[in-house]
């Protein structure tokens, strides 16, 4: 018999539009299993994570809790009486799914649930780009845009979640793209996201050839520097770290890193905001949002 005492293992799931990933683990040096599928029907989609968990990961690993890193926007509030349920989404079937109470009801586990991209941002800042920062925002850029913000080691809620793919954007001389938004048309994520560089080009960012990549990277880059301006102005973060799919445009991260320190314009003279670091990439990959939602799964249990 091994004397080797087993890691306590938690569950996470990251659920983003278009794909589910599912991991065992306790961090990023002990992931025990890993599943991934298409974002479905809140039915079809929950049943699969529910399936791999309850089977221990296909080798026996049992789950002391489970994190839910969920696409958005969700009711994260949990004394309100829609905890866990999906809001106003175009995702067709999503809108008012509840994603924590089959969870609950199924494994038995404290479950707990924060948005894709306020796990990603525990987890950039746990093992990532921004280890060891008290404060700092992640902010993905692909199919849409949005943002989680860390404070003071936990993720920022109000009423709500942040929605930083919103934000108002100030149109470029010229630019009379309509912006693909259904809500807002021309916000950040109207104008700098993929489905935009899509509408724009007439094919997506990682088919473009290099003059169109260079073009797209150069445009969406000063429309993000507006968005990167607001939340530095607002929540004062001691770093962004930026990743998605736009973000590995050729030159995405230096065009970036240009255009923001232009709009901020010296303004407030930090030499921080400055340093190559404020705005990082991504350290943790497309496994940001699975480890991060291990952090939730481990703060659920209590154990920080
Ligand atoms: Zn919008």
């Amino acid at each position: 018999m091994s004397s080797v005492t087993e890691p306590t293992r938690f569950g996470g799931i990251e659920a983003g539009g278009t794909h589910t990933v599912c991991v065992v683990g306790s961090g990023p040096a002990d992931v025990a299993g890993r599943l991934e599928f298409d974002t479905t029907t809140p039915q079809a989609t929950i049943q699969s994570a529910v399936r791999f968990f309850a089977e221990g990961a296909g080798a026996g690993h049992r789950i002391a809790a489970l994190g839910l890193g969920w696409f958005g926007p969700l009711e994260i509030r949990k004394d309100h009486s829609r905890y866990g349920v999906v809001g106003r989404t175009p995702k067709p079937g999503w809108e008012g799914a509840d994603v924590v109470g089959p969870f609950r009801d199924a494994l038995g586990v404290p479950v707990a649930l924060d948005t894709d991209v306020g796990a990603a941002a525990l987890a950039e800042g746990e093992w990532g780009a921004a280890q060891g920062l008290a404060s700092h925002v992640y902010l993905t850029v692909g199919t849409g845009i949005g943002g989680g913000a860390v404070v003071d080691g936990s993720v920022f809620h109000g009423l709500g979640h942040p929605e930083m793919g919103h934000l108002p954007v100030v149109r470029a001389d010229g630019d009379d793209f309509t912006g693909v938004c259904p809500f807002h048309r021309a916000c950040l994520e109207g104008m700098a996201s993929g489905p935009a560089i899509d509408g724009r080009w007439g094919q997506p960012a990682e088919d473009l050839g290099p003059e169109e990549a260079a073009a797209a990277a150069e445009l969406v880059t000063s429309y993000l520097a507006q968005g990167l301006r607001a939340v530095t102005y607002i929540l004062a973060p001691r770093r962004i770290v930026v990743g998605g799919g736009v973000a590995r445009l050729p030159g995405f991260l230096s065009s970036l890193r240009r255009h923001f320190a232009g709009s901020l314009a010296g303004y407030p003279g930090l030499p921080e905001h400055a340093d190559e670091e404020f705005v990082s990439a991504v350290r943790l990959g497309d496994m940001a949002g699975p480890l991060g939602a291990l952090v939730l799964a481990r703060r659920a249990l209590g154990q920080c």
